[in-house]
């Protein structure tokens, strides 16, 4: 099948703008690309001819000639995959990556990636035709895990057991017979940020993912930073003790070991067990087992055992960001996936431990802030990963 997408350098980069900044008039984006007149309007009839581009009706007079606006066109529709935490979440996009609709449901990836994966393609496949699309421009997939984004595959994560080199993007790709990309999660949290959220004015940030696997996407100079092997911001295995909780990577001490929602909820039932918490204790005795909610749950009514847990936590997570912090000097940090309740006291405690040990240089200015965007930071950013390689000249 033949994907349709801009033929020059100049069509790719009037799509990134309208993506970026939604419609806008056909005399800014002359002005924006630098085209003579002419040949901006062959561009801008190749793009309307192949669908890409649409009108958007008239622009607001500036006095001078009426224009009209342009924006990314109605058959652009983007899929966006979010996996982890125990939640399989898929989404449809525009060409603007606004989420038009949205499904959530439980999964376990333990039964590992063919099941997981086939049940993404019947998820996208009941999106698309609620939708009435016959196909997608392209699929995004945001995984717990470090990515080969050259392969599109998972690689050694604890967080996805029996995934290791799963070709999760070749395979999507050929059930769905449309491009798709695959990066780690922290990644297109912060490209999601990035685009619709609090990292949206800021060129240099890290944005912190929290959950049951951890991880750290680098925004810098404006672009998402991966490293040589596409493996930078892997803060979760950063080893904090020698002698500390076994990880699920194999090693002992990991920040993950400590700060996971894995590491949360074993504290938890050993906090119950030991009659240190009544709350947690009638918690495990009604289910039989606890879960990360009911720690968040136990701490925003007040118990203390469980602040605790959550402050200790967060305490080792500041430790880490000043490491971080001094080395990056970023202008903002982004704090995503922290269970309903409790980020406000894991703020204030991250926010204790980074501003009282960091350097005024790095923290002078550098608020510290919980993500506004949610989980939806990880879908907008999926899409943003698909749809750069559909707004790229062929
Ligand atoms: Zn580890």
């Amino acid at each position: 099948m033949p994907m349709v997408g801009p033929e020059t350098a100049d069509q790719a980069r009037l799509l990134r703008l309208l993506r970026d900044d939604g419609p806008r008039s056909r005399v800014e984006l002359a002005d924006l690309l630098g085209l003579p007149r002419a040949r901006f309007a062959a561009e801008v009839d190749r793009l309307t001819t192949l669908g890409l581009v649409e009108s958007a009706g008239p622009a607001a007079s500036r006095g001078g000639r009426r224009s009209s606006l342009l924006r990314v066109g109605a058959q652009v529709r983007f899929g966006a995959v979010l996996v982890g935490d125990g939640l399989l979440r898929v989404a449809l996009t525009d060409g603007e990556l606004n989420p038009l609709a949205r499904h959530d449901e439980p999964v376990d990836v333990r039964l590992g990636p063919d099941m997981v994966v086939g049940r993404i393609v019947e998820l996208l496949g009941k999106l698309r035709g609620e939708a009435g699309l016959s196909s997608l421009t392209g699929v995004g997939v945001a995984l717990p895990a470090p990515v080969e984004v050259r392969d599109g595959s998972p690689v050694s994560a604890p967080a996805l057991p029996g995934w290791h080199r799963f070709p999760v993007r070749d395979t999507l790709a050929a059930e769905l017979g449309c491009p798709v990309q695959v990066d780690n999660d922290a990644n297109a949290m912060a490209l999601g940020e990035r685009h619709a959220g609090t990292g949206r004015p800021f060129d240099d940030f890290l944005y912190v993912k929290l959950g049951e696997a951890i991880g750290c996407g680098l925004v810098l100079a404006g672009s998402l930073y991966r490293g040589a092997a596409s493996g930078a911001g892997d803060i979760g295995h950063f080893q904090l003790t020698e002698d500390g909780p076994l990880c699920g990577c194999g090693n002992n001490g990991c920040v993950e070991a400590y700060c996971g929602d894995v590491a949360l909820v074993r504290e938890a039932v050993t906090a119950a067990r030991a009659g240190r918490s009544t709350a947690l204790a009638d918690r495990l005795a009604a289910a039989g087992t606890l879960s990360v909610a009911d720690v968040a749950a136990a701490a925003t009514e007040g118990d203390a055992a469980a602040q605790t847990l959550v402050r200790d936590a967060a305490r080792r997570l500041g430790r880490v960001l000043v490491g971080l912090v001094s080395f990056v000097n970023p202008a903002i940090v982004i704090i995503g996936g922290a269970p309903a309740g409790i980020g406000p006291v894991l703020l204030a405690e991250i926010r204790g431990v980074v501003y009282r040990r960091s350097t005024p240089l790095a923290t002078g200015s550098m608020p510290i802030v919980l993500s506004d965007l949610g989980d939806t930071a990880g879908l907008i950013g999926a899409a943003h990963l698909v749809s750069t390689q559909s707004y790229a000249a062929r």
